[in-house]
């Protein structure tokens, strides 16, 4: 089996290939993932909070919206020395990517933008891939972005077009579609993904993927997050979601944009080696791992670096090295 690359697909094509009997669909998408990349090596990133909570969103699910009454303590930007200090250690655990989120609404042309664009420029001069999220973001932000060194952009559509207002009224698909298209623009990659378990039904799931995956190029990351349930949002008691609708959602990603980065993302704490291993063979290709436990705040747990390196070496894996998905883009021209 070999599949090309293609910007129009129809959602009756991507539920047919989500429907799949399950191993049939693994499988599937096991040979594809080999096709576009080496099985054998798994991105992991590092998430630095660099500005915690107080924000004026109200996502759902999410613990850092002023909104809802959370167990986060906002916290404001972290200075400069403090994020090298935590990029380095992430390094020297093995660590290929440092993602920098903020909790604002939108990137506002002041002197916290100028810190945030030092900080990406000293982290990329470490070595490592750089990736910001940081709300919304006008052209001329991203090409200042770009500018700085900024490798990716992470902007997630979260759930479909129809299921968003249901998930976040203060913004709109639109808003989300245009911050993404103002990322490229630049030569900054995309990283945009969902998240399981805030309700929707397979056919929000399917036509999020089908918005991804008739973008033109596809985002170069996609990240699949799991609800982490947060004690004072509005989806605190949403049920768990079942492992094979993670891996379902996984294949579904890797079939239809192959030459994607796959990323099991927020959630994985919960699952255990075997599924993770699941994932993996679906072709996820991409965790996020964290030397405190923590994923972004105190609610959304991560697994360490140390047992993320039991697992990896367990499974016969290995960790990315920095850029080399850029460098295959050189090579595909
Ligand atoms: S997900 Fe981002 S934009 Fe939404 S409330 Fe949380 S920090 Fe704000």
């Amino acid at each position: 089996m070999s599949v090309g690359i293609r910007y129009d697909w129809q959602i009756e094509e991507i539920q047919a290939i989500y429907d799949l009997p399950l191993l049939e669909l693994v499988y599937q998408a096991a040979s594809i993932h080999r096709q576009y990349h080496n099985p054998k090596q798994i991105q992991v990133c590092k998430l630095i909070s660099i500005k915690t909570g107080a924000c004026p969103e109200d996502c759902s699910y999410c613990a850092q919206s002023a909104r809802y009454k959370t167990e986060v303590k906002p916290q404001a930007l972290l200075e400069k020395e403090t994020v090298l200090d935590i990029a380095q250690q992430a390094k020297a655990s093995g660590v290929s990517r440092v993602c920098m989120g903020a909790a604002w609404r939108e990137v506002r042309d002041n002197t916290q933008f100028d810190q945030v664009l030092d900080m990406v420029k000293d982290v990329t001069d470490m070595g490592l891939e750089v990736c910001c999220t940081l709300g919304m973001l006008t052209d001329a932000q991203a090409k200042k972005l770009e500018t700085a060194g900024l490798y990716a952009y992470n902007h997630n559509l979260d759930t479909s077009p129809d299921n968003y207002s249901t998930i976040i009224t203060t913004r709109t698909y639109g808003d989300r579609l245009k911050t993404i298209d103002n990322v490229r623009q630049t030569n900054v990659t995309v990283c945009s993904g969902g998240i399981l378990g805030l309700g929707e039904s397979v056919a929000d799931r399917v036509s999020m993927l089908h918005t991804l995956a008739n973008l033109h190029p596809h985002p170069e990351s996609v990240p699949i997050n799991i609800l982490s349930q947060v004690k004072g949002t509005p989806l605190e008691n949403q049920p768990d979601v079942p492992i094979w609708d993670v891996v379902r959602m996984i294949a579904t990603a890797r079939m239809i944009m192959p030459s994607s980065d796959v990323r099991l993302s927020a959630g994985r704490a919960r699952l255990s080696q075997i599924e993770q291993a699941f994932c993996f063979m679906a072709g996820a290709n991409s965790i996020f791992s964290s030397d405190d436990g923590k994923m972004l705040t105190v609610t959304t747990p991560c697994p360490g670096y140390d047992n993320d390196q039991q697992l990896l070496s367990l499974l016969g894996l290995e960790m990315r090295p920095p850029f080399v998905q850029k460098k295959k883009e050189t090579v595909m021209g």
